[in-house]
């Protein structure tokens, strides 16, 4: 593939990119409609503004959020509100007319962080912010939960009383004497968790990758005193890494255990009702893994300096890694195509996205002036940086080729894949050095391997 102009235009994204936020930061807690939010990256306050992950705009206030990557901008819809924000921009458009925010959207970790009073005012929802307990309360729901400013009596079901939830670090208030049913203990032994509770449980569950864990909900149930009252976390061992419990929502109580997974599980939940317990069961399971060789049949790709096709060179590099990929236990191996046929790219994308592949690697030979030589990663989607890092750095030491750096391009199989997706560019066919080595079968058994150990490091796979 020749990029270079577009190359150059995505490293420059690349770099505006990298999160760099110097700003004291304060990790607050957030309150929806009364229930607290607990989301992969914690709100925040930067320049006394909250902070969120626009994720919690689109699942929790029903936006319709749409991401331009090229713009670095977020649309945000809902009813007949349109706002578009930019990262780093402290501009912001609304309906068309450009309107000042008191703080620019940031990226922090691959996660874009909005400014929740500006986004949540203006789509209308009410945003209150309790400079004692330095929460953040959105109210959706009319007539809905405000900031709890008396501590509820009675009934028993608040174990926050007067003090909500608290993150860690935060000040503790004591626990109330339980007088309802409780989560009396959670015990990880091997691979399977059981969660007792003084009654029977009633568990709603959910599985996340990219880390693996599942999550496990309890409605109606508080934290026994046997526990941490707000929350605490039970090592594990085998395919668990640990087991982490909060007190999810207080009002209602309701307790969230998250299983945090050292491989992909397919599970098991289990509600019995006599022994009051749910148990959740784990089965190490192999991780899907697409190996795409690019082109094929009448689409060449590259030609190189001697007249050889790239299609010939990705579909011997695809053989070699799918090989050392058959050891592998906890992998199964799935090639876009194992022979010289042609597919279009949106039917390597469909076969990616209809096999619930968790990794995909295309790989590819490179052609430019002669005088360039070297290997490339690239990646579109924020899911895919740290996949482009660890492959990247396995993939240039196995081939010894210059360092031309991970970068960011929006080729169709890695932009419409819905998992962490790469493309790799191993070298440069137009380079003489370069093409004697990738149709050598040493250079090519050496650059499989180091594509194998770069998907083994990104899967944690020992
Ligand atoms: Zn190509």
């Amino acid at each position: 593939m020749k990029k270079v102009v577009s190359s150059l235009l995505a490293l420059c994204l690349f770099l505006i990119i990298i999160p760099t936020v110097t700003h004291a930061e304060e990790k607050i807690p957030l309150y929806l409609d009364g229930k607290l939010l607990v989301p992969e990256v914690a709100p925040r306050l930067i320049n006394e503004n909250t902070m969120v992950p626009i994720r919690i705009i689109s699942e929790n206030l029903g936006a319709e959020v749409k991401w331009n990557q090229q713009e670095l901008k977020v649309s945000i819809d809902k009813n007949n509100t349109h706002i578009d924000l930019w990262i780093n921009k402290r501009n912001a458009q609304v309906g068309g007319k450009t309107v000042a925010m008191d703080a620019a959207p940031v990226l922090i970790a691959g996660n874009t962080l909005v400014p929740i009073r500006f986004v949540a005012e203006t789509l209308g929802i009410k945003v209150d912010w309790d400079n004692d307990k330095r929460a953040v309360y959105v109210t959706t729901k009319p007539g809905g939960i405000t900031p709890p400013t008396t501590p509820p009596s009675g009934g028993g079901t608040n174990p926050g009383a007067g003090g909500g939830i608290q993150l860690p670090g935060g000040s503790q208030t004591p626990p109330p004497t339980p007088s309802g049913p409780v989560i009396q203990s959670i015990k990880a032994t091997g691979d399977e968790i059981v969660i007792q509770g003084s009654a029977a449980l009633t568990a709603s569950h959910f599985y996340l990758s990219s880390p693996e864990r599942i999550v496990v909900d309890l409605p109606n149930n508080r934290l026994g005193q046997a526990l941490n009252p707000k929350l605490g976390e039970v090592n594990g061992s085998g395919a668990i890494a640990k087991v982490r419990y909060s007190l999810y929502s207080d009002n209602p109580a309701s307790v969230r255990v998250v299983i945090d997974l050292n491989s992909k599980v397919s599970y098991t939940v289990t509600e019995n009702k006599t022994a009051n317990q749910v148990i959740i069961k784990l089965k190490q399971t192999r991780y899907n893994v697409m190996i795409d060789a690019g082109h094929g049949d009448h689409d060449s790709g590259a030609v190189s300096l001697t007249g050889k096709y790239e299609k010939d060179f990705n579909l011997a590099m695809a053989l070699k890694v799918k090989a050392l990929l058959d050891k592998e236990p906890l992998i199964n191996p799935i090639l876009s195509r194992a022979d010289d046929t042609f597919l279009e790219l949106d039917e390597r994308v469909a076969k990616a996205n209809n096999a619930g592949v968790d990794v995909f690697v295309s790989i590819h030979g490179n052609k430019y002036t002669p005088n360039v030589t070297g290997t490339e990663t690239y990646y579109w989607k924020e899911d895919s940086i740290q996949l482009a890092n660890i492959m990247h750095r396995f993939v240039t030491q196995a081939a010894g080729l210059p360092d031309r750096k991970v970068r960011q391009n929006n080729f169709r199989v890695i932009t419409k894949t819905n998992m962490p997706a790469v493309l790799l560019e191993i070298g440069y066919l137009s380079n003489s050095g370069d093409e004697a080595k990738m149709y050598s079968p040493a250079f090519q058994d050496r650059v499989a391997q180091g594509i194998v150990d770069g998907i083994k490091s990104f899967l944690k796979i020992q």
